[in-house]
């Protein structure tokens, strides 16, 4: 692979960087203190084509594939894991889920809203009794004439409290298996659905995490997103791509940590010398360099083998797996290079190490990535 980004490629990053310093970082900590990202600030991002990067141009996107998308939020995230959290479930999973598994009258009717941020998507897997053993889900969908009725609870819905479209996967067959679901798409409109209040979280506090409930809120036939029992199949391949973004969001993390204590090491003078002529201090700072740049890598390369159409699911938990590690391990070492200025909010790193813990968490924990890391491996080995 090319590791070298392409031209156009280039293009987006800068587009994406300037935005980032202009529109996001100057309010990350307020953003972060209110536990809200305005509105205006998503619709901006919307008309930079920032939220429709892997759209494909027909439906109002940019056409991109996954690397634009690890590109974009890399930039965001550098400065604001939140609003790159914002981006990553409406781009990366509720607009991909479409994209994927929708046919042309849905793709038509939300993705070019998605792209300008007219709406607002969230994408909405997890319960309060499941979330790594998503297969235990009981949101149940069950016919009704010419539609569908939905009854469950949704936990954990990043975007819930805002969006405008929610793909929802239900069970839609008492038999066990992989293929008793299958994704709805539903609008906020609907009747019987409910937005719980917002979690009060260590960090990403600018996102809005929500619980949903659903009482015989009904859908239209129309709803169905996908096969009827592919459901739960097409969440895991929404995943294996979700999985890379969110890589590319602690990529962002762990080089906004970097990035800060290389600044502060030049600036702070310790014993008539800045920090960074002690060579513990080089030490460290080389360290955490080779860690980013290394997950930049990975990041890289699982988003090559999606856009070059041959998805490799073990190199997209790797990155996963490596680059959410690396930017807490990067975070601290930022953190005690700050000394006591570090343990303060006013400097940056402390939020982007709050925010960063969620990517060891969520779209399959460390634990699952390794799982799913080793079972790769033995399958290759055993083939
Ligand atoms: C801020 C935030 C935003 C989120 N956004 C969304 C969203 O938009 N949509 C959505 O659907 N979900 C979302 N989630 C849910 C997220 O994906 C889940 O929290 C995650 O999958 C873990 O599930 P859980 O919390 O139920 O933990 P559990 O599944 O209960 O796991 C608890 C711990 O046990 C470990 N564990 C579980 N099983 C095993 C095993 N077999 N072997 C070893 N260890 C194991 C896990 O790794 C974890 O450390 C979000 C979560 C958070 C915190």
């Amino acid at each position: 692979m090319q590791f070298a980004l392409p031209e156009d490629l280039v293009a987006f990053r800068d587009l994406a960087r300037d935005f980032a310093q202009k529109h996001i970082a100057p309010f990350a900590r307020k953003w972060d203190a209110e536990k809200w990202l305005p509105d205006e600030t998503i619709k901006k991002m919307g008309e930079a084509g920032l939220l429709g990067v892997t759209i494909p141009e027909e439906y109002g996107g940019a056409g991109q594939g996954l690397l634009a998308m690890t590109v974009v939020v890399e930039e965001i995230a550098r400065h604001c894991g939140a609003t790159a959290l914002m981006i990553a479930a409406h781009s990366g999973l509720c607009t991909n889920h479409i994209k994927l598994a929708g046919n042309d009258a849905q793709k038509r009717k939300y993705l070019p809203q998605l792209a300008d941020a007219k709406i607002v998507g969230a994408w909405c897997l997890s319960e309060p009794h499941c979330g790594t053993d998503a297969a235990a889900l009981t949101t149940r969908a069950e016919k009704d004439g010419n539609g569908w009725v939905i009854n469950g609870q949704k936990m954990w819905i990043t975007n819930g409290k805002r969006a405008g479209v929610f793909v929802v996967i239900a069970r839609t067959s008492p038999q066990p298996g992989a293929r008793a679901f299958s994704a709805f798409i539903v609008e906020r409109s609907v009747k019987g659905l409910e937005v719980g209040e917002p979690e009060d979280k260590m960090g990403m506090r600018a996102s809005d995490t929500v619980p949903l409930s659903f009482e015989n809120v009904r859908v239209g036939e129309d709803a169905l997103c996908g096969k009827l029992g592919d459901g739960y199949v097409d969440a895991l391949r929404v995943l294996d791509r979700g999985r890379v973004t969110i890589a590319s969001l602690s990529l962002g993390l762990g080089r906004g940590c970097l990035e800060e204590a290389v600044k502060y090491a030049a600036e702070r003078k310790a014993f008539g010398k800045p920090l960074h002529a002690n060579q513990a201090i080089q030490m460290k700072l080389a360290d955490m360099e080779t860690q980013v740049e290394a997950a930049r890598i990975l990041v890289r390369q699982a988003a090559s083998t999606f856009d070059a159409g041959r998805g490799d699911k073990q190199a997209a938990s790797t990155a996963k797996l490596f680059a959410s590690e690396m930017a807490s391990r990067v975070g601290w070492d930022s953190i005690q290079i700050h000394g006591g200025a570090g343990y303060t909010k006013d400097i940056c790193v402390e939020r982007l190490v709050r925010d960063n813990k969620l990517c060891e968490i969520g779209e399959g924990s460390s634990e699952v990535q390794r799982m799913l890391i080793a079972r790769a491996e033995f399958q290759k080995r055993s083939a």
